[in-house]
């Protein structure tokens, strides 16, 4: 008998119907001679709502309270779930993240999972039953709820996938896998049927959300195997694992687009050691994650150094930046631009092909688009672009790079 850990995102259980198909469908994994753990998420929209109600009664909720609400929202779907298996005849018993065993550490909204003690998860599998774990949540050696971090049911499967040592981990979401780009803004994109690691991590990171980035960083340390597929049909989904030799041949795999960007300038910044330390460690202390850093050649001694972040965070960094530049220059300014968007494209097969960024750009440029800010990585080459230009951009560059040509080799 083989041990397999399914996933089920928002949209899959988003009603009392697709609960009872996702009961009915673990039923059936069952049935083919299975042992199941389904790991939930809160039905689809459920977590925007309780984040709505967080700000309705305050403007400054504490975090700790913030987990407190947002894990009822998976509470609930495993309590429902549960009940859906049981009423079709089924024997099913539901978990909170806490009594699945899931330890974090204390920080809160976005806790790091420290371990996994799957004791009572695996008794209870030993007595027939299908386990429903909650997924997002989990809890602090001293008995705080903690949640994961927007899409942390994926880490929830996949780690706990690996505690429990699953032959298999599923993560069934509203696409059929893991595609070529987001289909709903490329209607051509097609759907892939090997991703290693490291570009699905460069994909998830760079906005592709059909997996949650921390999620996918865990299953390559621990080396979990995953495949991403529809909870709706049967098709065969997308398997990411360990990069295989034949994989290079792809330039490109995927294309991501990330909205909600924005950039700021931090401009007349003397051309001196310790000048950009400064700027950024100031950015650092608030806690503010940057993206893209550009700095530009000195002129008289000054210089301007630019960078990206989550539109949300651009009014506490020009706060902190504003204190921190008056402080080491009167002449410095700060800047800012929002309305911006990023659109990467990922591929390990760039390691050993030259000539990509090249051809993005003409291909942006063809299609009258200006670039904003550029970055690379072994494995990625970014730009920034106008946020109304962006999902033209995005398709740009997919169709540039042949990616929804019927004979690629997705
Ligand atoms: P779940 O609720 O199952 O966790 P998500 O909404 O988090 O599902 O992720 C699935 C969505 O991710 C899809 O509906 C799709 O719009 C979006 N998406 C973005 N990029 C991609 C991609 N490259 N391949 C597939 N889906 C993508
Ligand atoms: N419910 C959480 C969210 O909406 C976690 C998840 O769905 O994975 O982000
Ligand atoms: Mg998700």
């Amino acid at each position: 008998m083989s041990l397999i850990v399914q996933k089920y995102g928002g949209t899959s259980v988003g009603s009392t119907e697709r609960i009872l198909n996702v009961a009915r469908r673990v039923l059936a994994t069952q049935e083919e001679g299975h042992e199941v753990i389904a790991v939930v998420s809160a039905m689809a929209g459920v977590t925007d709502n309780l984040l709505g109600l967080a700000r309705g009664v305050s403007s400054t909720p504490t975090k700790r309270e913030m987990d407190v609400l947002l894990a009822t929202g998976e509470q609930t779907t495993i309590a429902l779930l549960a009940m859906a298996i049981n009423g079709l005849g089924g024997k099913a018993i539901s978990l909170t993240g806490a009594q699945a065993g899931i330890a974090t550490d204390g920080d809160h909204t976005r806790a790091r999972i420290t371990t996994i003690t799957p004791d009572e998860v695996h008794r209870l599998l030993d007595d027939g039953h299908i386990v429903i774990v909650a997924g997002f949540q989990g809890q602090t050696p001293d008995g705080r709820i903690t949640t994961l971090g927007r899409g942390g049911t994926d880490l929830s499967a996949i780690a706990m996938a690996s505690a429990v040592g699953a032959d298999r981990c599923q993560i069934l979401t509203d696409v059929d896998g893991v595609y070529t780009c987001d289909p709903r803004v490329v209607p051509n994109a097609r759907k892939i049927d090997e991703i290693s690691y490291d570009e699905m991590l460069e994909m998830a990171s760079s906005g592709s959300k059909v997996m949650q980035s921390r999620s996918v960083e865990f299953a390559k340390k621990f080396g979990v195997i995953f495949d991403v597929c529809s909870s709706l049909n049967t098709n065969p989904g997308t398997v990411v694992m360990e990069e295989k030799s034949h994989m290079e041949a792809v330039v490109i795999r995927g294309v991501s687009l990330e909205r909600n960007q924005a950039k700021v300038t931090v401009g007349n910044v003397p051309d001196q050691p310790g000048f950009a330390a400064r700027v950024f460690r100031a950015i650092a202390e608030a806690g503010i994650i940057i993206d893209m850093i550009v700095q530009n050649t000195s002129e008289e001694g000054v210089t301007d150094i630019s960078f990206t972040l989550n539109k949300d965070e651009l009014a506490r960094a020009k706060e902190v930046l504003v204190q921190s530049v008056g402080a080491f220059s009167s002449d410095s300014r700060v800047t800012s631009e929002e309305g911006v968007a990023k659109v990467s494209a990922v591929g390990i097969g760039m390691r050993s092909h030259s000539g990509v960024a090249a051809d993005m750009f003409s291909a942006l440029a063809a299609a009258g688009i200006n670039i904003k800010m550029i970055s690379t990585s072994e494995i990625k080459t970014a730009v920034i672009v106008d946020e109304k230009d962006v999902e033209a951009a995005a398709r740009t560059v997919h169709d540039g790079f042949g990616l929804g040509d019927k004979d690629f080799l997705a």
